[in-house]
């Protein structure tokens, strides 16, 4: 998507060779005007898959599903949360998560009543890089028996494992931009196909 491209490039840097920050558009000050524009692309790439909710993990994946939520005439986005706490009392669903950024696991869990069993789910999230988070929220859907119609990533780190190995297990994915390298702090976008 060439406009989260070109704000990605103008504002977005590289921490070491596996770490992309792009904090000024997207996981701690967010433009707004990029972000419904985003939850238009994936709209358009999944509409016709008909999803009857979109699923994130919180916190910055929430605002991304809720803009493709919106532009999927209105859906829910469903978050899943990252700890218990004392005002969950449902019956509930949780997958483990090793996550990049902070280098320790996590239990997901989400209220079943949240994610019904056999609906069709868009899972949306921030960055892709080894596929854990996706797969945590994968796993979520399978014990519901629910169908992951196909998954947006905001931005792909090509350089990592995640985006190949879904695309080999056949799912739908649809990356809106896809960095393939961190050079001296620069980004090395790919070029759209
Ligand atoms: P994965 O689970 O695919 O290994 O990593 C994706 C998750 O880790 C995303 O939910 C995202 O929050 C976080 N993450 C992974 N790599 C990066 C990165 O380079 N920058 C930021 N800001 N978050 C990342």
């Amino acid at each position: 998507m060439k406009q989260l491209r070109e704000a990605i490039a103008a504002q977005g840097y590289g921490i070491g060779s596996d770490v992309v920050k792009v904090d000024m558009l997207l996981n701690h000050r967010i433009d707004t005007k990029l972000l419904f524009l985003m939850g238009e692309a994936w709209a358009e790439e999944f509409r016709a898959d008909r999803p009857d909710l979109v699923l994130t993990v919180e916190a910055s994946g929430i605002a991304m599903a809720v803009a493709a939520a919106h532009a999927l005439g209105d859906i829910p986005a469903v978050f899943a949360k990252k700890s218990a706490t004392v005002v969950q009392t449902g019956d509930a669903v949780q997958a483990k998560v090793y996550s990049f950024t902070h280098k320790t696991e996590n239990v997901i869990r989400i209220e079943k009543r949240y994610l019904p069993r056999g609906s069709r789910v868009l899972i949306i999230d921030d960055f892709l890089a080894n596929g854990e988070a996706v797969r945590g929220l994968m796993s979520l859907c399978e014990q519901q028996e629910a169908e992951v119609i196909g998954i947006g990533i905001a931005v792909e780190k090509g350089f990592q494992e995640g985006g190949r190995r879904l695309r080999e297990a056949g799912l739908h994915l649809k990356s809106l931009a896809i960095i393939d390298a961190i050079e001296d702090g620069k980004l090395i976008l790919r070029e759209e196909d």
